[in-house]
């Protein structure tokens, strides 16, 4: 191992990730705060066996409930510590500096190898252009619908949206994104263009966009700058250029988002049977009062989204969540109160894992509450997936074909379809820690006694 053979290329706030200059795979590292750096390290069998879960997690849990096609586990991997040492060093001065509270595991020698999902795998022939990937973190795309929600303006306001205040006032960010999920999710090709649209104008950590494996539009790390639409524009440019005449920056964006578009709600193979089953939620679930949306765009109605396009994927596994954090918080005290009496039960309750198939089951299925602290924990796990759905990234991949010479160019529309070859992945599956409930009930308390006071006095 090699570590010039390795360039940095992206994190996030559990770990971090490198990429090989010439295979297709990336290594994800995690990181740790830097203050416990020196005296909690886990040891390496601790560490191997957390990314083991991580793998678990994802291949037995995540990729059923998602879809096999979009998912990649990835595999262990034992590295050898003079090489992670001397990568640490390597990428240090490339690290933005806002994520630089932490730092890499360099004790344990442990990785995580995945396929490089801002490459198109298999190759796209006759074309010198590189593959463009979209990374979108969608968050969480529906209104709670439970009765134990005891705020009324959980039923109006989604948690994207409301947060955003809480961000702003802490300094997190700047300037509030226009961006909400709902709209994203709607299906509604409108409200997805103009959620897009939002991203890219605001990304925060929503929304990555590269070029050839290389990150060519993200938030600034200086928080307080834009970053440069124009730029995005240039680099765009070859993609949607067409020999029939100029292409205006609004048209080339308008494409590009097209794309997204349609790859967010391309069905997958599975259904190639022509007729389209929908995923359809209520009207009240499906709009969000902050939206920056105009009533217009909703008259319509709501379409659905295709039943296994990825956002249909993301959205069933968030909607696990059926009892908010509100319902589930009484329910994780049960089980707390089970585990003081018999410490024993932890492992035969799979709180921590295995992250086996008799924990896909007990996710799976929808127990009546019988009282039993069975009944908690199945509701608790079931949140701790909904979690993970809420937090996970989007991978859309896409490169030219190099049919161009097939365009017709008396059509106004290209079928823009047939001119990109795409894949569609989800990253970032792992297991929320069962202790991070507690923290996730009073968290929401902050966040929406924060809206509604900031949003009164500005009324
Ligand atoms: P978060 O803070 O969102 O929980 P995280 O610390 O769990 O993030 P990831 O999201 O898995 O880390 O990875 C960080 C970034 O690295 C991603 O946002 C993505 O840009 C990049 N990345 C991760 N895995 C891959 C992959 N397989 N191929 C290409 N890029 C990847
Ligand atoms: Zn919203
Ligand atoms: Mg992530
Ligand atoms: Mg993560």
């Amino acid at each position: 191992m090699d570590e010039n053979d390795w360039k940095y290329h992206g994190e996030g706030n559990k770990s971090l990730v490198v990429s090989h200059i010439q295979h297709s795979r990336v290594l994800r590292l995690l990181k740790y705060p830097s203050e416990d750096a020196e005296n909690t390290h886990q040891t390496t069998e601790q560490a191997f066996q957390h990314i083991l879960n991580i793998v678990d997690y994802s291949r037995n849990v995540m990729k059923p409930l998602l879809g096999e096609k979009y998912v990649h586990s990835g595999e262990v991997v034992k590295l050898p510590l003079d090489f992670v040492r001397k990568l640490s060093l390597k990428i240090q001065q490339e690290r933005p500096e806002l994520r630089c509270d932490k730092v890499m595991d360099t004790f344990s020698g442990c990785g995580l190898c995945l396929p490089n999902l801002t490459h198109l795998s298999p190759c796209h022939f006759g074309d010198r252009r590189p593959p463009l990937c979209v990374e979108i973190k969608p968050k969480c795309g529906f209104l709670p619908f439970s009765r134990h929600v005891t705020k009324e303006c959980k039923r109006k306001v989604c948690r994207f949206c409301m947060h955003q205040h809480f961000k702003l006032a802490n300094g997190k960010w700047n300037r509030l994104s226009r961006y909400c999920p709902l709209d994203l999710f709607s299906g509604n090709k409108q409200r997805m263009y103009i959620a897009i649209k939002n991203l890219l104008e605001e990304p925060q950590n929503n929304l990555k966009i590269f070029k050839g494996g290389e990150l060519i539009y993200s938030c600034r790390d200086d928080a307080k700058q834009q970053p440069d639409l124009n730029e995005l524009v240039q680099h765009l440019w070859p993609y949607f250029h067409h020999s029939n005449g100029h292409q205006s920056s609004k048209t080339v964006l308008s494409e590009f988002i097209q794309v997204i578009c349609s790859a967010l709600l391309s069905p997958g193979d599975s259904n190639r049977s022509g007729e389209q089953r929908k995923m359809q939620l209520s009207d009240s679930r499906v709009h969000c009062e902050a939206s920056p949306l105009h009533r217009e765009h909703l008259r319509n109605g709501s379409p659905g989204l295709p039943k296994d396009c990825v956002l249909a994927k993301i959205l069933q596994a968030q909607m696990m969540d059926n009892l908010d954090i509100e319902g589930l918080y009484p329910l994780y005290k049960r089980v707390e109160q089970h585990l003081e009496e018999f410490p024993n039960d932890r492992n035969t309750l799979q709180i921590d894992g295995p992250y086996d198939l008799s924990f896909l089951e007990k996710v799976k299925t929808c127990p009546e509450d019988d009282g039993t602290v069975e009944y908690a924990v199945a509701k608790v796990l079931q949140y701790r997936v909904a979690m993970t759905a809420k937090d996970c990234s989007i991978m859309i991949t896409f490169a030219p074909c190099g049919e161009d010479e097939k365009l017709q160019p008396h059509l106004e529309i290209q079928p823009t379809k047939s001119r990109f070859a795409s894949s569609v992945s989800i990253l970032d599956l792992d297991p929320k820690p069962y202790e991070s409930v507690p923290h996730q009930y009073k968290l929401d308390t902050k966040i929406v006694n924060y809206y509604l006071k900031s949003t009164i006095t500005t009324q």
